[in-house]
């Protein structure tokens, strides 16, 4: 089911007729609401009037994260505070957070309705049982798919993360139908039911809607295989909304960009170049609709492909690639370039080994070294030591062909690496403290 078909598919140029109209008239606010954007589109000699086409917007600045960590707490918002009925806010690694607000019209009109699409992405209708093991809070995940749960008609049980084992019961005594969580957490409950005894057979879900951190093919097929469900990747950041910005629909491999209210744009990151569809460079946002908290080509940080082509799903929206990385994510191995989804990829072909695995950043004089920890699979690990010696040679001999540098691995006992129940940590950098 197609949730707004009207929107979701608008013929393209209509489309673009109506984003150049609200693109209009968010710029407009923006120049009279807040301070902030008026005096970087002077400096940058631009002015609302400048945006006749889409295109145009390519000559306004960029927005980065840290002129949001500037502004902290309320210097971006665009609407005064008696309208905002809702605060999110992103944790960062360092420093303050990036605190994020919504009024009503931004909660109801659009983060439910982009959810409600979502979940419609996913095969959900307003018959299923919504399990939300998103967490509940200031994080977007928890409270953002609850409203568009709703929104839909889903019966939404707001469980949040953690105790998994009650996860599990509660899911199968109440016949939970769409599970929501972080991928890594579907990892970790897929775990649980196999320690449980619980097969795919047992656990009454039909679908997984799984984002708000990278994953990959390879983890896809195991939480689709243990729980017997099939697997969407949904997309989204606090900055721009929380979840709900881009989802995967039936057909498999790319998220429709809800771009009738977030713009998606793809730059050169070193240059800030816009880069045509097909080419992969940084995502970019401009928020077409919102009120509370726009934001005008955000800069995410996050690294993917945009395409225009026709989706047999019938939706027209525009659609990204799974996203591959961050920007800052990346680590720099004796000058190569290597995100951990590549790691991931390589990890999760090999049947043996769990697609659970952290990565140990050290530093042997000037040099930088990688340890890839894995987890064996319980049923391999009675292998003999010779056997486990042949695994671990061949997983380095195939990221070594995959990554073009030699890295150790170290392959570690069932269930040693930390379950996570959120957005799972994957690198540990010991290289300042050496
Ligand atoms: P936050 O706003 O703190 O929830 O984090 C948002 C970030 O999570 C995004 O900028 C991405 O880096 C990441 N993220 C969210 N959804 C996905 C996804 N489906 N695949 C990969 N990364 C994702
Ligand atoms: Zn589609």
């Amino acid at each position: 089911m197609i949730w707004d078909p009207k929107h979701e598919c608008m013929d393209i140029e209509e489309r673009r007729a109506l984003q150049l109209r609200r693109l209009r008239e968010q710029v407009a606010r923006l120049w009279v609401n807040v301070p902030f954007y008026r005096q970087k589109w002077e400096a940058a000699g631009v002015t609302p009037d400048d945006l006749q086409s889409l295109d145009d917007l390519r000559r306004f600045p960029f927005t980065e994260k840290d002129d949001l960590r500037k502004t902290y707490p309320f210097g971006m918002f665009a609407t005064p505070l008696e309208e905002v009925v809702r605060i999110h806010a992103s944790s960062g690694t360092t420093g303050k957070p990036i605190v994020v607000g919504y009024c009503k019209s931004d909660v109801t009109d659009i983060w439910a309705e982009t959810i409600a699409r979502t979940i419609c992405c996913g095969g959900g209708t307003s018959q299923d049982i919504l399990h939300n093991a998103y967490g509940y809070g200031l994080f977007t995940g928890g409270l953002g798919v609850h409203y568009g749960g709703e929104l839909l008609g889903c019966t939404v049980v707001p469980m949040s993360a953690g105790n998994t084992q009650r996860q599990l019961m509660m899911m199968c005594d109440l016949g939970a139908t769409i599970l929501a969580s972080t991928p890594s957490y579907a990892l970790t409950i897929a775990d649980a039911a196999e320690e449980m005894g619980l097969g795919p057979d047992d656990i009454p879900l039909k679908a997984g809607l799984f984002g708000a951190e990278p994953w990959s093919e390879g983890s896809r097929q195991v939480v689709e295989e243990k729980l017997g469900i099939s697997a969407h990747d949904i997309y989204g950041l606090t900055e721009i909304i929380g979840p709900g910005v881009a989802a995967e629909c039936e057909v498999k491999g790319m998220m429709h960009v809800f771009d009738d209210h977030f713009l998606p744009e793809i730059i050169d990151p070193e240059t800030g170049e816009v880069l045509p569809d097909g080419e992969t460079g940084e995502l970019v946002f401009t928020t077409l609709t919102k009120r509370a908290f726009p934001v005008i080509r955000f800069r995410t940080r996050d690294i993917t492909s945009l395409t225009h082509e026709p989706c047999p799903c019938g939706r027209t929206h525009a659609r990204i690639a799974r996203i591959t990385g961050r920007t800052d994510d990346m680590l720099i191995i004796r000058g190569v370039n290597v995100f951990p989804s590549q790691i991931e990829d390589v990890l999760t072909s090999f049947a043996e080994i769990e697609p659970q695995y952290q990565l140990v950043l050290t530093r042997k004089g000037r040099l930088d070294q990688l340890e890839v920890q894995v987890e064996v699979a319980p049923r391999f690990f009675s292998d003999t030591i010779g056997g486990l010696e042949q695994l671990e040679q061949r997983i380095t001999e195939k990221l070594y062909s995959t990554l073009g540098i030699s890295v150790t691995v170290r392959l570690v006992e069932p269930k040693t690496i930390e379950r996570s129940i959120g957005k799972a940590k994957r690198i540990i950098d010991l290289r300042e403290e050496e």
